[in-house]
């Protein structure tokens, strides 16, 4: 079996057998990467503590058929503050599952990598209220798959300059809808312009002013309406309530 090393952000754990765990990782080099951790769940495994999940670490692996076998892990940034405050920890929970559904398996993503590592470097530093929903926009991005919100997406008339003013959100095709297209066809969204204007300012490459936005009605609309594309482009349910109730309960390594 080929040995190599990567970098990585473990993105969930489960158990396996008795003693041992299978860790799911984003790696800088080959995309998501499925692990065995051996003997982690005893007391006293020195591999354990370190495959929590949101940790960066550098690893070393065996090559395996289906899983590789982790061999030596050493900490790049644990993100304590992260798992040591529970709004924080649904947050990273919540970016971390987008990017299990999202990444590929043994397939290089460096742009995702970095993104990712990002993300939990800016949230350990200080939670913001639009954290999740900036990253599930520069996330769809990434994906190809960001709304058009320049211009209504059924006629086309571009929304600078005032002539027409975007109302909805048309998720199925892929942008803003202006309020003389809004009566026709189906699966629109509300929303204000203010909204829309938030997700241009974070798509536009202003995600640092729009971190700033506070927690409050807007932020929640922002944040709603990214879940809703984010789903939308998965074609499933994220299921982060129940994360953050699961990685309560495995928390404990004292
Ligand atoms: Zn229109």
């Amino acid at each position: 079996m080929a040995l190599y090393r990567d970098e990585a952000v473990v993105l969930r754990t489960y158990k396996l057998a008795e003693a041992d765990r299978i860790v799911v990782l984003l790696t800088a080099g080959r995309g998501k990467v499925r692990a065995v951790a051996k003997g982690v769940r005893r007391t006293g495994s020195r591999l354990g503590g370190r495959l929590e999940p949101s940790t960066h670490v550098q690893l070393m692996l065996h090559e395996g058929r289906e899983l590789d076998v982790v061999t030596q892990v050493e900490a790049v940034h644990q993100f304590r503050t992260i798992r040591e405050d529970l709004v924080r920890l649904r947050d990273a929970l919540a970016i971390l599952e987008a990017v299990d559904q999202v990444a590929r398996e043994r397939s290089p993503d460096p742009p995702l990598f970095a993104m990712l590592v990002g993300a939990l470097r800016t949230l350990d530093r200080r939670p913001a209220a639009l954290l999740v929903a900036g990253f599930y926009w520069k996330l769809l991005g990434l994906e190809g798959t960001a709304p058009m919100l320049d211009a209504c997406v059924r006629c086309g008339t571009p929304a600078a300059g005032g002539d027409v003013e975007l109302v909805a959100l048309d998720l199925a095709e892929g942008g803003a809808v202006c309020r003389v297209c809004l009566p026709t066809g189906g699966g629109r969204r509300a929303v204000r312009p203010e909204a829309l204007a938030l997700v241009a300012r974070i798509l536009g490459g202003d995600l640092a002013g729009a971190l700033a936005t506070p927690a409050g009605p807007l932020a929640a609309e922002v944040t709603n309406l990214a879940t809703q594309a984010l789903e939308a482009h998965l074609e499933r349910r994220l299921r982060v309530p129940r994360l953050l109730d699961r990685s309560i309960a495995d928390v404990p390594t004292w």
